[in-house]
């Protein structure tokens, strides 16, 4: 698909109807010869809806929709337990990064954005980069993540792989009772977040496999760093410790979850989950599950801090220790109420939003 020229593009007016809606504030939708984007704005409670803008090659704009509408939803839970004074919002383009990226596509999304007038703030996701966003930038304010004055750029990656990170650590302390080191951890998808999630692997002493759609990516991650690696097919049912997501949402589904060897889940990921009931299956089978928005958020939080100045690269470590408090919390509960995490997870969340009060304020 050109992103430049015009594709069927439709989308209901009854969208409210659509199985993904949650009470969306807001669906905003621009479709012109250059660009076909979707705004999601979920909640906006706790502050402006922020979440990255993903540009993908949906096959339709069902999926397209669907994507939005859930990943918004999804962003407004993540800065609620993360305690940001954020709401929840995401932005998708329907183009493949690969092919269709020009000035005048991303331009056009940064008017877009600006024509929201802040209640949606953009960043990067999957398929975005810095200098995508720095495009953006040229037309909207409300976009972060691009400061030259940031270690990496302004690329949140790094970070959201930190905290990922902190969040294994927590699942094997709990599932365990012991430290990364000799265990078994598979990376699906090693794309920003996952290369650095390698890196942080490999220097606590764990052994590592990786897989990815990409052969260049695998062939340059397995030289830099001395991993095993497999097929696609074969990473989610490799027997390893633990299960890392670290490519696109759906990784844990029906047909997935039965071939499962690790007794841990935890990536980077949003939407690991197909469906909320999974969450008890695994439970069932012994898997433990660290709810994706909660182990995932150090990229908003990256986002916040590069809002606020704040780069000290100690006190934003601190910070992120916000995320090992959450995950204790809510497998003591799963634990203690018999319920699985992402039901659990769910349920803090939403007392956080809808009190419309944020609890921890992470400045
Ligand atoms: P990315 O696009 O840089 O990397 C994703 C990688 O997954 C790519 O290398 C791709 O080739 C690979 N991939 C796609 N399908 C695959 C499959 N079936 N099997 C194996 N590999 C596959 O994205 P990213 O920024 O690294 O983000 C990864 C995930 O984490 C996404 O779901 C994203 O939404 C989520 N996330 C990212 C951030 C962030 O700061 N970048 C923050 C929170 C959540």
């Amino acid at each position: 698909m050109n992103s430049c020229s015009k594709v069927d593009f439709e989308v209901s007016a009854g969208i409210s109807s659509h199985p993904d809606f949650d009470q969306h504030e807001n669906v905003a939708v621009h479709n012109d010869d250059c660009l076909q984007a979707i705004i999601a704005i979920h909640n906006t409670n706790l502050g402006p809806a922020a979440g990255g803008c993903r540009i993908y090659p949906y096959g339709s704009t069902h999926a397209a929709i669907a994507d939005v509408l859930r990943l918004s939803r999804g962003m407004t839970y993540k800065s609620a337990m993360a305690g940001l004074p954020y709401g929840g919002g995401k932005s998708v383009i329907i183009a493949d990064p690969a092919t269709d990226k020009s000035p005048r596509l991303l331009t056009a999304m940064g008017d877009f954005i600006e024509s929201l007038q802040g209640k949606y703030i953009a960043a990067e996701d999957s398929g975005t980069t810095v200098e995508d966003i720095k495009l953006m930038a040229k037309r909207t304010r409300y976009v972060s993540g691009y400061s030259a004055k940031e270690k990496n750029g302004g690329d949140p990656s790094p970070v959201t792989a930190l905290g990922v990170f902190y969040g294994i650590e927590e699942a094997v302390k709990h599932q365990h009772g012991k430290s990364l080191k000799g265990m078994k951890v598979a990376v699906q998808g090693v794309g920003n977040v996952g290369i650095n999630l390698v890196r942080l692997l490999k220097e606590a002493k764990a052994k590592v496999i990786v897989a990815d759609a990409n052969a260049a990516r695998v062939a340059e991650v397995v030289r830099q760093f001395k991993v095993a690696c497999c097929s696609t097919e074969k990473i989610l049912s490799t027997e390893v410790d633990v299960l890392a997501p670290c490519a696109l949402g759906g990784a844990i589904n029906s047909e997935t979850i039965a071939s499962l060897q690790a007794n841990i889940v935890a990536g980077a990921a949003n939407n690991q989950l197909q469906s909320d009931e999974l969450g008890a299956l695994l439970m069932e089978k012994g898997i433990l599950y660290a709810p994706d928005y909660v182990i995932n958020c150090g990229g908003i939080m990256d986002i916040y801090h590069q809002q606020q100045g704040i780069r000290d690269s100690a006190e934003i470590k601190r910070k992120l220790e916000i995320i090992r408090e959450n995950l204790s919390a809510i497998f003591e509960e799963s634990n203690r109420s018999n319920r699985a995490t992402n039901i659990v997870a769910d349920e803090l969340a939403r007392e956080k939003f809808q009190s419309g009060k944020v609890h921890h304020v992470a400045a």
